[in-house]
Parts: C-alpha cells; structure tokens; sequence
C-alpha cells in the first residue's frame, strides 16, 4: 500500500511487470520495433473485438487522431463544437485550417444540445465535433438527423467513451468516425495512444496512409500526412492492458456508486443524471457545486487541496476564453451561458481501480465538512 497522502483525480492502470516483461523480450528478438509490427496489429484487432467495432486504427495519441480523422474525411470550412472539453478538441480543428464554432451545451448532460447545433449551421459547416463529456452519450440520434438533413460529417471525440455501451451497441459505432484516447489517465491506457473507429476498411486504409506520411505504396504519396504510429512497446502495453480493463471498469463503478450514495443528501452538490439505456465506464466523477452548499466551487476546491486532495476543474476555463479562441464570434459569453455557469460549478473527484475504501472516505468526509 502507498503511504503518499496526495490523493489525484486518477492513478495510471499498470499491467504486471512480469508479463510486460516477456513481451519485451518477444520485441528483442524479432527486432520489430515500430512501422504496424506484429502487436500493433494484434491490438488492432484485439480492441475492436473487445469495444465491439468493425474497425480500428490505432495513433500515437488521442489529438493526433482527432487531426487525422479530420483530414480522412477532408473537412473544411467551419466545425461545430463544443466549448466544454479538452482543448485538444478544438486545436484539432486549428491544425487543420478550419474554424470552430462553439454551441452550447445541455445543462443535464454537459454535451453538445443538438438544437444549439442546428441554430449554428452556415453555408460553410461541414462537420459537426460533438464531444461524449466524461463518457455520458451525445444525443446521436438528433445529431446524425441533423447531420443528415444538411449533410454534415460527425466526428466524435470519444475520448472518455472507451467501452460505453448505448442504446444495446457500442457508443463508438455513431457518427461517421469517433476517435479515442490513450493517454496515461484514461480509462484504458497504452501510456501515450489514441486511435480512430471507422466503419469501413477503406476508411481505416485511407487513415494507415494518413498516420504513415501518407504512403500509399513505396512510391505513392497520397496526401500531407503524418507520423501517427503506435510504436510496438507500446502497442504490447496496450495489449496486457486489455485483460484488466474490465475489472478496472467494474471497479470504478463500485466507486462512483459509492460516491452517489454518500453525496446524494448533501444540500447544494448536484451528481450528473444517470445517462439512461448506457452501460457507462466511470472514467470521472463530476459533481457541481451550487449556492446551497455555502462554499463556492473554487472554495471547495482549495478546502480539499490543504487535504492534499486534487480535485480537478473539469472543465475550467472554457476553450472558448482561451486566447486562440476567444476573438471567434461564437466565442462571446452571450452565445454559451450553460457552459458559462457548469465550467464555474465543476468538479472532478478521484476515481480510479485503486483507490482505497479509506481514501474515498477520507474524499466525502472532507466534502460532507466543509458545507457551510
Ligand atoms: C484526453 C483527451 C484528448 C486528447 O488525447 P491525448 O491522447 O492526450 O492526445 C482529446 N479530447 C478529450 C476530450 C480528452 O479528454
């Protein structure tokens, strides 16, 4: 047991060293270390299986995927997104030339509200970026209506999204492409990784020219792409992770149950609605903070760090105040008030397969005893 006192938002998931170990030694001898070797493609195929998809291509990390779904599908002109995200989100957009146009979001879910979607549309949409926050599920339906009736391209950051189930399929089916990420403190992690589910095989061939340089063949170019390869270390990593992350997932389920129950009564914390018809992974445990509790977000957030909790502002600011972004017509505050107030109210508290029924406590004692 770890006698650190700090208690984060998250804690990587390790495989056993033993076996990662074994695997090393396989990549020794074949001296296969990167350019889609024998485990890249292995976990390739491994995952889509597991997250129930028919293909997969797997990226270095998770905005490399996001830049390189946009260039499969040659967007351009403007993007709908969200402001409450990651700004990886939103720089995806930036590097490839195009212009994001913030909507605001449902106040229940904290994703993208389809009618301000609708609302957003110009002659010069051709995509819409939704986001699944904290791995709760878009309204794919209205979207894909949306996106059918104008006819746009969706393209979902999924990367809170691994393993979610809705609507009796996998949540990574919807839209056009939907894109993961890796990163040490997701859900399931292959230390730096991202990858991209599509629905075809010449949609995940046109994305392997695209993450090699954009080869087609020795001597064939076929576009400005990059180097997105998920290197064979790495890709072993991933596959020892993949044997674990349903126990992780149960876990964190245990956990966010727990928080439920010994939050529920507490005047002026409010827990996210229960996405209905969704098996949820529990990648996060948001909670907003209202006027009822006394305290505001901010406060409580510096309350838990003197008790060496660190809580996380997920997500504050808001792309849309950052400096790139903030001079976009749809940036104004006027344009996305629900984000406004959520990204003043949110906090993410630990939650990951190791955290202890003792460090939890210590979380909702702490919570429950600085209400004023
Ligand atoms: C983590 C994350 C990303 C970026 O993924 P990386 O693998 O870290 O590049 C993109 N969007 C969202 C919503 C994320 O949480």
């Amino acid at each position: 047991m770890s006698s650190d006192p700090n208690l984060y938002v998250t804690q990587p998931q390790l495989p056993p060293l033993e076996d990662f170990v074994e695997l090393l030694k396989v990549i020794w001898d074949r001296k296969i270390l990167t350019n889609g070797g024998p485990f890249h493609q292995q976990l390739e195929q491994a995952l889509a299986e597991h997250l129930g998809v028919k293909h997969l291509a797997l990226l270095t990390n998770g905005t490399i995927a996001l830049v390189t779904a946009l260039q499969t599908l040659r967007i351009q002109g403007e993007v709908i997104t969200t402001p409450y995200s990651f700004v990886a989100t939103a720089h995806s957009l930036l590097w490839n030339g195009l212009e994001p146009v913030f909507a605001d979001i449902d106040p229940h879910t904290c994703n993208l509200d389809p009618e301000r979607i609708e609302a957003a549309i110009t002659p010069k949409t051709t995509a819409i970026m939704p986001v699944h926050c904290y791995g709760h599920p878009c309204d794919v339906r209205a979207i894909q209506r949306i996106a059918d009736t104008y006819g746009l391209k969706v393209i979902y950051d999924a990367a809170h999204a691994f393993g979610v189930r809705h609507q009796g399929s996998s949540l990574l089916n919807s839209g056009d492409l939907s894109v993961l990420s890796f990163h040490a403190t997701k859900v399931y992690n292959t230390i730096e990784g991202g990858a991209i589910v599509c629905p075809d095989a010449k949609t995940k061939q046109r994305i392997d020219f695209l993450k090699n340089f954009g080869f087609a063949d020795e001597v064939t170019v076929m576009a400005p792409g990059i180097n997105g390869k998920l290197n064979e270390v790495q890709a072993a990593f991933g596959l020892l992770q993949l044997r674990e992350v349903d126990a992780a997932i149960a876990r964190r389920t245990a956990i966010a149950t727990r928080y439920r129950e010994a939050l529920a009564d507490v005047e002026g914390i409010a827990l996210m609605p229960e996405p209905a018809d969704t098996t949820p992974n529990h990648s996060y445990m948001p909670i907003r903070v209202q006027p009822g509790y006394g305290l505001s977000r901010d406060g409580l957030y510096q309350r838990l760090r003197e008790q060496q909790i660190f809580s996380r502002r997920y997500f504050y600011p808001l792309i849309s105040d950052m400096p790139m972004y903030r001079g976009l017509p749809s940036a104004q505050p006027t344009n996305l008030p629900v984000a406004r107030r959520v990204a003043s109210e949110i906090l993410c508290l630990p939650i990951y397969p190791a955290l202890s029924e003792e460090q939890q406590q210590r979380v909702i004692d702490a919570i429950r005893a600085s209400r004023r």
